[in-house]
């Protein structure tokens, strides 16, 4: 018995096998996360191979018999980023988005929030000159859209208001901790309150709001610190808590 599916999809990553052989990881809207081998695509005859580079938006065909992997049987180009490619720094922050996408989504797992941020933050990319806030809005809907959403409205451990001040950013406890909780927390962060003020806006308005409002210089780099260092701590907890599972 032979399964097949048909979804479109963006191309995340692919890893060499064997002698002319990828394993392509798709990144889909109902179908979370999918693997699949692309047999002779690295052969230079090959029609498959320009559609399965990273960062395409694609339309796929799989196929798979009992017990093997997926395969992939056709593929077609809907959208490609020659704006992306042409420009280093481009290429380098995509990578990153897709990388994020790819490490927080599941196998076979409906996302379509995920799916439909990724490829939002794709052409926004393509077009947009400072993709800071770009980067920084697809890192904060990230969080919203798989469920690891922060705190950044009242105290996590006194549930007090947040006072306009600066503050702390607590991993572990999932958020914001006010002055005199965080000051006595251990594993607390100083976050501005301009950047933390940053953080809620992105964290709660469209897009367009978001750019409009931009993000200021003298804070990207704290910024940026803090959302990686957020993501980093979660992907290693969703890693070890997989392992924890598989291992049951
Ligand atoms: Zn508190």
């Amino acid at each position: 018995m032979e399964r097949s599916v048909h979804f479109r999809a963006i191309v995340v990553r692919h890893t060499n096998y064997d002698e002319a052989d990828r394993f392509i990881t798709f990144l889909t809207p109902f179908q979370g996360r999918v693997s699949a081998l692309a047999k002779g695509v690295r052969k230079m005859n090959s029609r498959k191979a320009g559609h399965l580079q990273p960062f395409t938006y694609v339309d796929v065909q799989l196929s798979k018999s009992r017990g093997a992997s997926w395969l992939v049987t056709q593929v077609s180009t809907i959208e490609a980023y020659p704006d992306i490619l042409a420009s280093f720094d481009k290429t380098v922050r995509t990578s990153c988005v897709l990388e994020l996408a790819d490490r927080f989504s599941l196998d076979e797992v409906e996302n379509v929030p995920l799916f439909q941020l990724t490829l939002d933050t794709l052409r926004r990319i393509a077009v947009f000159e400072d993709i800071f806030p770009v980067q920084r809005y697809f890192d904060l809907q990230l969080l919203n859209v798989t469920g690891y959403r922060p705190q950044l409205f009242e105290c996590v451990r006194c549930h007090k208001k947040i006072q306009p001040e600066d503050q702390y950013l607590h991993y572990a406890m999932g958020g914001v901790l006010c002055p005199d909780c965080g000051s006595i927390t251990a594993g607390s962060r100083k976050i501005t309150m301009k950047t933390l003020k940053y953080f809620r806006y992105y964290q709660t308005h469209s897009f367009p709001e978001a750019a409009a409002a931009g993000w200021p210089q003298d804070i990207r780099l704290e910024s940026e610190n803090l959302l990686t260092g957020y993501q980093s701590y979660l992907l290693e907890r969703k890693t070890n808590s997989q392992e924890f599972l598989e291992k049951l």
